[in-house]
């Protein structure tokens, strides 16, 4: 319910500050500096309007006020509301603002809770804290999202909060660590803090002076400590998530410097990895938007197996159409959430964070998705796509040069891979046949429609086109798994088979030549017949690539020379 900036007492690091959003409106429950500082990274212009709710007037409670109504009127320009809990107080927030903080009572509306209409406060309640503050501290009731919200404030009792208490409510209550008159002391606090939870009271805790002896003692009563904004985050969780966002980046840098990553596959697994770390989340996986298929799909994902899905759908899809992120923490809940993979898996999604990412030009060809952020809270709206925008980012530029580098080793006009795509799997998939005595075999063909420059000069270059995809087709529908055949230019194609002898490509060379005589091809209205002519060769790789190929270019050449429409070997 209650978010907090801080949780720990007045001579720790962070004070302890709440807040809550309702309608666009910050409602901030106690503002001390480490809060204003806090909220300077907060975005602070996206509210309509900001409420502060002081309990009391120490400097940990109330000592940011005058910055962040300073902020508020020379950068910001969001109105602000300071609401003290009775007309004392009031008074007394007066006199600190106007004569200690010398803050301009016009940038500022300052009221007693008498005059606060608002439907999430229900009242302020009076409690007794040190005796130079007597009757001067409060605590506060307010209603959240239909639930009951109890806070505190510094108390050394709990007796006021008591009559407050039912069950569903959330209590917010301080708690300390050291025995003084000020305070309620842990060890006496264990017994009624465990009936709250069994009569069904949300308890957390919070201002704490020492969080480490706290949890000792309260290990046992069902009670929480206060939600901090970045996911509970202490000293050693940060050093623990910086070591693993240096490990994943290290082993990235490594697998691409020894070139053992070849392609963009490890550095979308990489990044996924980094994307799930920097939020904390349970999952990840980074789509690729197809728009010309209307799909999306997997290009990594941690935890979940590779798919494929229409692009009007999901969560992902949801983002994309609205090009911003989306964040769930009840996905269950939304109209958008596919189901079916938590049914058909046996995995329960609890929270859901989309961020899309956007190629240079800005246009979004991608998005990042966390499942199940390790916090009760589930994922932030401002913290988790802040933290996770650097990896957005570089899955953005990593995926717009997967698709370029993929467009470059394609024919536009047949789909088929073209010469740069040829010499890009010698690189890779065909390393192991390049090394000589390995033992691996590979064979080759080069083949050229005939007569070709006739049906141009026949039926027009729209219906050559036509011919040049029917053949593209003809010859990748004849690959197996061991195949592969590339646009080498013009009316030229070539076929690597790996693990075949001479035979095996001259036998693949006569079926498809067999294949394409007996065709009728539809070119630009007219059923034409085309034949073609192959030269095949026995890959020696004791020899360079292109003299491979130029072997069976001469083959080619033979088989033209003697009659066309022929294999020659
Ligand atoms: P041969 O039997 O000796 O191979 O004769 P050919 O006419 O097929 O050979 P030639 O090299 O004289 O002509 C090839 C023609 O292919 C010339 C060129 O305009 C045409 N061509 C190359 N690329 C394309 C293309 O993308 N579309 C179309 N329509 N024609 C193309
Ligand atoms: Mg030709
Ligand atoms: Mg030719």
């Amino acid at each position: 319910m209650l978010k907090f900036l801080g949780r720990g007492s007045a001579f720790t690091d962070e004070h302890n500050s709440a807040y809550f959003i309702v309608n666009d409106e910050l409602v901030l429950v106690d503002c001390p500096m480490s809060a204003f500082l806090r909220l300077n990274d907060k975005n602070l212009a996206l509210y309509d309007h900001i409420y502060v709710m002081v309990t009391h007037t120490h400097g940990d409670h109330a000592g940011g006020i005058g910055m962040l109504i300073d902020l508020l009127q020379f950068s910001v320009k969001t109105p602000i509301t300071i609401v003290a809990p009775s007309k004392d107080v009031e008074a007394d927030l007066f006199y600190y603002l106007s004569r200690v903080e010398g803050c301009n009572s016009a940038w500022y509306e300052l009221i007693s809770v008498d005059d606060l209409e608002k439907d999430w406060f229900i009242c302020s309640i009076p409690t007794t804290h040190t005796e130079e503050l007597e009757g001067k501290c409060f605590g506060y009731c307010f209603s959240v999202e239909g639930k009951k919200i109890i806070y505190t404030g510094d108390t050394n009792t709990i007796l006021p909060f008591e009559p407050y208490l039912e069950s569903g409510a959330y209590l917010y209550t301080e708690i300390s660590a050291y025995k003084t008159a000020v305070h309620l002391y842990c060890s006496d606090m264990v017994r009624k803090i465990t009936d709250y939870v069994s009569s069904g009271v949300h308890v957390y805790l919070m201002h704490m002076d020492d969080e480490k002896r706290i949890a000792q003692v309260m290990k046992d009563t069902g009670a929480e400590f206060a939600p901090l904004e970045q996911g509970g985050s202490t000293l050693e969780d940060n050093s623990r998530m910086l070591r693993n966002i240096f490990d994943i980046s290290d082993s990235l840098y490594k697998d691409m410097f020894m070139n053992n990553s070849r392609d963009h596959a490890l550095l979308f697994s990489y990044i996924t990895e980094l994307g799930k770390t920097l939020v904390d989340a349970d999952r990840a996986s980074f789509w690729k938007w197809d728009k010309r298929k209307h799909q999306l799909w997997t290009m990594s994902a941690t935890g979940v197996e590779k798919i494929a899905i229409p692009d009007d759908t999901g969560l992902v899809g949801k983002a994309l159409r609205a090009k911003k992120p989306v964040i769930t923490n009840d996905p269950y809940s939304d109209p958008d959430f596919n189901k079916e993979i938590d049914i058909s898996t046996g995995y329960t999604t609890r929270s859901v964070l989309v961020l899309p990412v956007a190629d240079v030009n800005g246009d979004f060809i991608g998005a990042l998705q966390l499942i199940n952020k390790n916090d009760s809270n589930g994922f932030d709206d401002e913290a988790d796509p802040k933290k996770l925008s650097l990896a957005a980012l570089v899955c953005g530029i990593a995926l717009e040069s997967e698709t370029f580098l993929e467009d470059s080793h394609h024919d536009r006009l047949t789909g088929l891979r073209n010469r740069m795509g040829f010499y890009f799997d010698f690189g890779s998939k065909y390393r192991d046949y390049l090394i000589p005595g390995s033992g691996k075999k590979m064979a080759v063909f080069i083949s050229d429609i005939d007569k070709f420059k006739r049906v141009n000069d026949t039926y027009g270059h729209n219906a050559g086109d036509d011919v040049l995809r029917f053949t593209a087709d003809l010859l990748e529908s004849s690959c197996g798994d061991n195949e592969s055949v590339y646009r080498w230019g013009g009316e030229e194609f070539v076929m690597v088979l790996r693990d075949t002898d001479l035979e095996g490509a001259v036998r693949k060379a006569e079926e498809i030549r067999v294949k394409l005589l007996g065709s009728d091809i539809e070119a630009d209205g007219n059923t034409i017949r085309c034949t073609m002519s192959f030269g095949c060769s026995f890959f020696d790789p004791s020899k360079a690539i292109e003299e491979n190929i130029s072997e069976a270019d001469g083959k080619l050449y033979t088989a033209k020379e003697t009659g066309r429409n022929k294999v020659c070997s």
